[in-house]
């Protein structure tokens, strides 16, 4: 299902396939485009989750339209949440850099090297924290994860992935791409090409890490191939300012 709808799982059931009998996820997490919402929702009724309720996003953004809830009859639950782009565009907004992971069809993509030694920076400025999203620090606290403000180490400003000012991208040296078997002989970076052509960002809390520049705002940026020839999805500024989304048009 994964590779026909490009769709990804992402969330804290990754984190479990990492480390293994950390915690019991309560739920599964997919995330597609609206593109092929009918047919990620279509594969679940067909393999026993008929229970459906539309939730409408826990938090309004700009780059998530729709949240579905499914159940089966063994008290199994999958979230689909459905993205205005790419199925990956939404992780690049999750609350710290721990949970920005994804399993693909090819393997368990992991966007911040961090993660694998349990450390998590926040991606959201600290004026910007609301008390949920503290108390899912908490809750990743407890699962034995450190979620700092800013990496601690001495680092290169602007060069180095961990700092908060280093524009990053799907396809640098930075990602941890663990390919599953059946893909091993295929180029990493081709695969990951399945999930956006384009994905650039930088932290929402880059001010907490000032480089030379300082930049005091993040951004993200995918492409979004399925509806037309080079459409990127850019959005300035997010969380420090009312969001905005620029659909930007190449000629
Ligand atoms: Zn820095």
């Amino acid at each position: 299902m994964l590779k026909f709808s490009q769709s990804v799982v992402s969330g804290s059931s990754v984190l479990v396939s990492m480390f293994p009998g950390t915690f019991t996820p309560g739920d599964i997490d997919v995330y597609v485009s609206d593109v092929f919402k009918t047919s990620v929702l279509g594969f679940l009724f067909k393999n026993g989750y008929s229970r459906v309720k539309l939730v409408y996003p826990w938090i309004q953004r700009a780059e998530i339209i729709e949240v579905y809830e499914l159940n089966n009859d063994a008290g199994q639950k999958v979230n689909v949440i459905v993205s205005v782009g790419k199925a990956v565009l939404p992780i690049l907004r999750f609350h710290s850099t721990s949970v920005m992971n994804y399993i693909s069809y090819h393997g368990v993509v992991v966007l911040h090297r961090l993660t694998l030694a349990r450390i998590g920076i926040k991606n959201l400025p600290s004026d910007s924290v609301s008390s949920r999203t503290k108390q899912c620090y908490a809750k990743y606290e407890q699962r034995g994860f450190r979620i700092l403000d800013r990496t601690e180490d001495v680092h290169v400003c602007e060069v180095d992935s961990d700092c908060l000012q280093t524009a990053r991208s799907l396809f640098d040296k930075h990602v941890e791409h663990f390919i599953f078997p059946a893909h091993q002989a295929e180029d990493d970076c081709r695969l990951r090409q399945e999930e956006a052509g384009i994905m650039r960002w930088r932290s929402a809390a880059a001010s907490n890490c000032a480089g030379l520049s300082a930049e005091k705002h993040g951004f993200y940026i995918c492409d979004d191939k399925s509806r037309g020839e080079r459409i990127s999805y850019l959005i300035l500024r997010y969380n420090t300012l009312s969001d905005s989304l620029t659909l930007v048009f190449e000629a």
